[in-house]
């Protein structure tokens, strides 16, 4: 079965091993490289149909070169993904799924925390020219749109931060709510006119700032968002770093019980975990999530996780 994934960070993993290695060292290649979890070869074989990119940017970098950072990954994007790998699609508008042919793996760039462009929205328009189809306000700390999950002030959307959305709207882009503090979830959902959470899960089953209450989720499915669950252990069981398939399906049970079955899919967000879902470690593995919904869903519902809720509800 095909899937979906609206989340990764294979682009910060390019970024950081080219930045670390001497200059005579072949960079990370994405088509095979064991470091790289979503790898064409893992993608492939996991029976990807689209994988999302984000950019990312650690709080660290100063500010004056995270525009650099952010260009130097969209670069990597062009050619160390899509250059060399002809399987590689580039969806840069959403009618583009429906052109995806047997053996192409659409890709999706994406940007996860607005420091990228700071208070510039000539920078921000120059992101939506290079096809960024969905933008987080905020990582984990906060910036001039909002306040990230783990900054305990907990404040939501700035003004620029209500602009961005409302631009967002305007170009068709996803607003992504992952890493939103609960006051910034509830400005977003307010303005948004396409909100995804793209790699989040049910605070009610692990009471993590990254996760998602039920009074949230289910506003969520009212609007007709979607929430995508996360392969992280620590967002699946409370302060641990092991988890199951069985435990992840948890989350899904507990958000089709709150009227979700329509609006969830996948974002594993890997490339960017260091710890793992035992049997889903990589792209390779996705189907070892779907054998075993297969086991307590219908294949109508398994194939709405695995891909169908995504399309039904992209922008229009
Ligand atoms: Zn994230």
């Amino acid at each position: 079965m095909k899937v979906i994934d609206t989340h990764c960070d294979a682009l910060l993993k390019l970024q950081l091993a080219q930045q670390g290695s001497p200059y005579d060292i072949e960079p990370l290649s994405f088509y095979d490289a064991k470091e790289i979890e979503t790898s064409v070869t893992r993608l492939q074989k996991g029976h990807v149909m689209a994988q999302f990119f984000a950019i990312f940017i650690y709080p660290d970098v100063p500010s004056d070169l995270k525009w650099q950072y952010a260009l130097e990954q969209v670069d990597l994007f062009y050619t160390e993904i899509l250059a060399k790998n002809p399987q590689m699609k580039h969806i840069t508008k959403w009618e583009d799924f429906d052109d995806l042919k047997d053996g192409e793996i659409g890709a999706v760039l994406t940007l996860e925390g607005a420091d990228a462009f700071g208070n510039d929205l000539m920078k921000l328009r120059q992101l939506y020219r290079l096809g960024v189809l969905s933008i987080g306000m905020t990582w984990n700390n906060a910036n001039l749109c909002a306040d990230g999950a783990g900054e305990p002030r907990g404040g939501g959307l700035t003004l620029l931060g209500k602009e961005v959305v409302q631009l967002n709207n305007e170009h068709k882009v996803l607003t992504d709510v992952a890493h939103s503090t609960e006051q910034g979830f509830w400005d977003i959902l307010e303005y948004a006119d396409y909100p995804i959470a793209s790699h989040s899960n049910a605070r009610a089953l692990c009471d993590h700032v990254r996760n998602l209450n039920d009074e949230q989720a289910k506003a969520m499915f009212d609007k007709d968002g979607l929430i995508h669950v996360v392969y992280n252990p620590p967002f699946i069981n409370e302060n641990s770093n092991e988890a199951t398939i069985a435990d992840l399906i948890k989350h899904i049970d507990h958000l089709c019980s709150l009227g979700g079955v329509n609006h969830i899919g996948f974002g594993s967000d890997f490339d960017g975990i260091s710890t793992y879902v035992k049997d889903l470690e990589d792209a390779s593995k996705q189907q070892n999530l779907i054998n075993e919904l297969l086991k307590h869903y219908s294949e109508d519902e398994v194939k709405g996780f695995a891909y169908q809720n995504f399309l039904n509800h992209r922008p229009k």
